[in-house]
């Protein structure tokens, strides 16, 4: 449990001095959204507040007469004597952490967040707080990423081999963030990549705002595939198995997560190949952040939190779970089923 500037209730994380909430997942009058995943930016809220990346995203999943207020990173908003701000958080293009500061006390509710820096999501800002609210969704010593540049090599090398052998590659990876991250690592020079229309719905919006995405080109039903021969295609998860797949009749897929740093996962998940490639801190990342921010209280949520708040507590920190209905990479795997 929490007690001080922010408490928990069964709506959400909520500052009653400023009377909002953080990411609520019941309706609530008054919620700062740190991005725009499902399990973070929920339908009936009164009134949103926002990164300006993740508003187009909340009207075009939410709804489109929601009430937000635009909030860039660094902006000081005051409410009831609480100062608000958001800084980038990495995790997907307009990611935020919520810092809250009232009468000398510091708390930062860090959403997701990933510490690689990638050229659309930012690097994570590390924030000094006395209260720290983290997610571990991979809090395990296991999960240690590469370097971007090596798993896109990787993808890369994949995409040629297909190619060369007259297969289409498709890559799953979910919709919103993820997928975009996963098409400025492509090498545009071996072909020309093919996309999902729920891919595609968040190309188009992250354009619009002026993200620098690469040129890809939706498969809707008139579109000739013999023209595509060895192009790659992005899809959601969700699209793995379908009907849709089959017009591709040669083709290899791979899947790009987190989880694919399991043994066993690529074979559950039924692709040929797996890329380890997660927005969420890995288990240096998790560490790293919790140690920088100075904090001495920290809420673990997402994920395995009793593992890695037990970790803390040995460690020295004065640390707990944290139970909300944030669901994690879990839950994005399986995105693209979501309307995007
Ligand atoms: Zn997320
Ligand atoms: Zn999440």
């Amino acid at each position: 449990m929490i007690n001080g500037l922010l408490t928990i209730n069964d709506k959400g994380i909520y500052c009653q001095q400023a009377d909002v909430y953080i990411d609520p997942w019941k309706p609530v009058n008054k919620a700062i959204i740190t991005h725009a995943h499902s399990d973070h930016a929920r339908w009936g809220m009164k009134h949103y507040a926002a990164h300006p990346l993740s508003i187009p995203i909340m009207r075009s999943r939410i709804g489109k007469e929601i009430k937000v207020d635009s909030w860039n990173f660094g902006e000081i908003i005051s409410m009831d004597g609480v100062k608000i701000s958001l800084h980038p958080a990495g995790h997907i293009p307009g990611s935020a952490q919520v810092r809250l500061e009232y009468k000398g006390e510091i708390w930062v509710v860090s959403g997701d967040y990933k510490l690689e820096n990638d050229p659309l999501s930012g690097s994570f800002e590390s924030i000094k707080c006395h209260h720290f609210i983290t997610e571990s969704t991979f809090g395990l010593p296991v999960y240690k990423w590469k370097p971007d540049s090596e798993v896109f090599n990787e993808i890369n090398n994949w995409w040629k081999r297909n190619k060369e052998e007259g297969k289409f590659s498709i890559i799953y990876a979910y919709a919103l963030g993820k997928s975009q991250r996963v098409l400025s690592g492509l090498d545009t020079s071996i072909g020309p990549i093919l996309t999902h229309g729920a891919v595609e719905n968040v190309n188009k919006l992250y354009r619009e705002s002026g993200l620098k995405i690469p040129e890809t080109k939706y498969i809707s039903t008139e579109i000739d595939l013999k023209k595509y021969k060895g192009a790659i295609v992005m899809a959601p998860p969700s699209a793995a198995g379908s009907a849709w797949i089959k017009k591709f009749k040669a083709y290899s897929e791979g899947q790009t997560s987190g989880w694919m740093a399991l043994r066993g996962t690529k074979r559950r998940r039924n692709v040929d190949r797996g890329f380890v490639l997660s927005d969420h801190a890995d288990w240096n990342g998790l560490n790293q952040a919790v140690e920088s921010s100075g904090a001495e209280n920290i809420y673990v949520t997402h994920g395995y939190r009793t593992i890695f708040s037990k970790w803390l507590n040995e460690k020295g920190f004065k640390a707990r779970v944290l139970e909300t209905a944030f669901e994690g990479e879990l839950n994005d795997l399986e995105e693209g089923s979501v309307k995007a």
